[in-house]
């Protein structure tokens, strides 16, 4: 008999499952988008029902694809979207209303108050984060405020709270299995990074009942079993975690100072700061990486709010583009940008500059730019702001890293990653796996179930597929990012307050 890890990948627009084959090789893969609700500006939504549908969807059909039985599953990882907040019926599983999603804003003048009041120091000293709508706290609380009948319910122990991956073990235990990781649980502005658990100091801030939270487990163990009349089979369920955490563990990052970069829509980049928080002042988060092999690892998170993105504008907006995909080739017809530099601040600036009243800008046109000059630039300012973010970390840590692991989609792009060898002067690595959230997934799952003893047996499972050496000197490299430096400058406090 076949023997699989499946891996369930809940991201914030489609389900996927990847069933992974004991070897850690890709036996099938399936995918299912869902719809985004959008019922006011800035507000954004999941029906918690399409997540699950999708997701089962694309269980079934994965299984399906390589002709497999349930039996034939002997383990299942959970990986997902982070901090999006759901509520249900403790009795019944059903939900009280939408998710809230990560995106949405509607607390943004809560977060505000709490911060003029004071708080965010300690909010910062427990949990790690910032204050900020995009954590779970106070969408849980605006559901408690807003749902008619909702605080009563919940102070009398009859509804749920959960984020992604406590709500798709409630539905694939058939309501047996309440519970979360450290890594999601880190998400929550609830969660105490230090003792790890719920925090009294904060549960009453925010106004939450504990008796609604969800038991709080490593990432790595067994969390319970899927339920044979929705699955199937009755197979444990022994590894979940947040969708970057996932992804620095399926980048085997397992030791101290070792980072992953992810060049999505966004740019993720997570550092491996070992078994103690590492507390910084200047916005970069800390978070709990995973609970494995009996100990606690944590993580420094920063991000670069528009990567990907800036080249879809490409595509969209400039229409200079005809898909992604052509950038590479569009952005190798010159040697080198030009001089043209792109600050692709469309939402401000994040890490290290912190403006919200930053704005895209390019500088250093002359008559002879073309368009592939901007192209070739945009695809460098993804390079120079991870680079600033690297920079940021490791001043703030102390610790550096001898390579960088990539994965997202915008890691398929190899002028990319060897400009990013040359502006870092390291090498860059592109695993065989870019699928590297649900390895991880899969990998924790795996040790979860005892199919793998150790680390080390996971590290000899992951395949480079081509590393990208440094070719520029580093004089040159210098000059270039005093010159990205320049640019940035030009792109601070554009817009003006309102
Ligand atoms: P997410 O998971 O954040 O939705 P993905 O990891 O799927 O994103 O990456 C998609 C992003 O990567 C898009 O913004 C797209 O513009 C960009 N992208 C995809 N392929 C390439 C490429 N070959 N070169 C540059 N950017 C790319």
């Amino acid at each position: 008999m076949n023997r699989y890890i499946m891996a369930l990948d809940q991201g914030t627009t489609s389900s996927r499952c990847i069933l992974f084959t004991t070897e850690g090789k890709i036996a099938s893969t399936s995918t299912r988008e869902f719809p985004q609700l959008f019922p006011q500006e800035g507000w954004v939504e999941h029906d918690p029902m399409a997540i699950w549908s999708s997701q089962i969807g694309a269980a079934v059909e994965a299984l399906l694809k390589v002709g497999g039985q349930w039996p034939e599953v002997c383990a299942i990882g959970i990986t997902n979207q982070r901090e999006t907040t759901l509520v249900w019926d403790r009795k019944t599983g059903a939900p009280l209303g939408n998710a809230i999603v990560w995106q949405c804003r509607r607390t943004a003048a809560y977060c505000d108050q709490l911060r003029e009041t004071g708080y965010e120091d300690m909010i910062k000293q427990k949990t790690g984060l910032l204050l900020d709508p995009y954590f779970s706290a106070t969408k849980l609380r605006w559901i408690l405020e807003n749902t008619p009948g909702a605080r009563a319910r919940a102070e009398a122990g009859e509804l749920c709270f959960g984020t992604v991956d406590t709500w798709l073990m409630y539905q694939l235990s058939g309501g047996k299995i309440f519970a979360t990781d450290y890594s999601n649980a880190s998400r929550t502005l609830l969660f105490n990074i230090r003792t790890l658990d719920w925090d009294d100091d904060l549960l009453a801030l925010f106004d939450i009942p504990r008796c609604m939270l969800p038991e709080v487990k490593p990432s790595q163990g067994l969390f319970g079993y899927s339920d044979p009349d929705i699955l199937g089979a009755r197979i444990p369920i022994c590894g979940v975690a947040g969708d970057q955490q996932a992804a620095l563990f399926g980048q085997c990052c397992f030791e101290k100072g070792m980072m992953k970069n992810t060049y999505g829509t966004g740019g993720f980049l997570l550092m491996n700061t070992g078994d103690t928080p590492f507390l910084t002042e200047n916005g970069l988060l800390t978070t709990v990486a995973w609970g494995a092999e009996d100990k606690v690892t944590y993580a420094l998170e920063g991000s670069v709010f528009v990567c990907g993105s800036a080249v879809q504008w490409l595509r969209d907006g400039l229409r200079i583009l005809d898909s992604a995909s052509d950038s590479a080739y569009m952005a190798s017809k010159v040697p080198d940008s030009g001089g043209v530099f792109v600050v692709p601040a469309f939402t401000g600036l994040g890490a290290p500059w912190w403006d919200p009243y930053a704005r895209g800008t390019i500088v250093g046109i002359t008559r002879a730019t073309t368009k592939y000059h901007i192209i070739r630039a945009v695809l460098e300012s993804m390079a120079y702001q991870t680079a600033d973010v690297i920079d940021l970390m490791q001043r703030s840590t102390g610790l550096s890293t001898p390579r960088l692991p990539v994965d997202g989609g915008a890691s398929a792009n190899d002028l990319l990653l060897g400009f990013q060898a040359d502006i870092l002067q390291c090498p860059i690595d592109r695993p065989r796996c870019i699928e590297t959230t649900a390895f991880g997934a899969a990998m924790l799952a795996g040790l979860g179930a005892g199919i793998y003893e150790n680390t080390e047996q996971i590290k000899r499972m992951r395949a480079i597929e081509r590393t990208f050496a440094p070719q520029m000197n580093k004089e040159e490299r210098d000059r270039r990012l005093k010159a990205w430096r320049r640019a940035v400058e030009r792109s601070l406090a554009w817009k003006e307050e309102e």
